[in-house]
């Protein structure tokens, strides 16, 4: 058993889940403030994909010096290395929070088979919304003060036209299955904080 924030007390196996994610739009701050801290008080690893291509970019590992192109210019890495990423990852893992992934029906597919081997069924998915507009004035407003790379315009059309062809199947997916939970992303960070608790707190009562 592990506690929520709230002080209640849930089933580990509740906790964990899948956060499918509008490009960015400064999820920095909101998922530091926000999802990171679910993970924490609920004993699971945060396992972003995104924290794990900069890691592998700035150990210059072969994965590193394969996407760095890719990230600098706002694309997605292909499905077949993304999905080894998280097969590796989720290896010998209980639960945990995935943020950034699916963002393929490919990798949404493998994450049902792998979740298959180990006997570990999906618990929830949360979608935190932006708008188009929210999220490129948050991303341009990030450049300035960061200067990431994948936060040129041209960067952001490119998350911002891959989301909408190709993530946007995956978020039907889900809702289609009924697990998905979606989360106004344009609220401040403790009400997205509370927003997801609320959700989680939602799938346990369900159990
Ligand atoms: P953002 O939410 O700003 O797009 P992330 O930190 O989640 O940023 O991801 C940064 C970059 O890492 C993405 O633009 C993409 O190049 C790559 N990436 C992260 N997750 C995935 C994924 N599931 N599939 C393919 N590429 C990914």
């Amino acid at each position: 058993m592990s506690r929520c924030a709230a002080g209640r007390w849930l089933p580990l196996q509740y906790c964990s889940g899948v956060v499918a994610t509008i490009p960015r739009a400064n999820f920095g701050t909101l998922l530091d403030h926000s999802v990171n801290p679910i993970a924490e008080v609920y004993g699971v690893p945060h396992v972003a994909t995104g924290d794990m291509f900069r890691a592998a970019v700035a150990e210059g590992s072969e994965l590193g010096r394969q996407v760095a192109p890719i990230l600098e210019e706002g694309h997605l890495v292909p499905d077949e290395l993304t999905i080894e990423l998280i097969r590796e990852r989720l290896a010998d893992v209980d639960g945990f929070v995935l943020d950034g992934f699916p963002r393929t029906m490919a990798q949404a597919e493998a994450l049902d088979s792998m979740l298959d081997e180990i006997g570990k069924p999906l618990d929830a998915v949360l979608l935190l919304q932006v708008s188009d507009q929210v999220a490129t004035e948050r991303l341009a407003h990030r450049a300035l003060l960061e200067g990431r790379a994948d936060d040129s315009p041209e960067a952001i059309r490119n998350r911002l036209r891959d989301y909408h062809e190709l993530t946007e199947l995956v978020v039907d997916r889900y809702g289609q299955a009924g697990i998905e939970f979606a989360v106004d992303g344009e609220q401040s960070v403790d009400d997205v904080f509370a927003a997801i608790e609320d959700a989680l707190e939602g799938v346990a009562a369900r159990r």
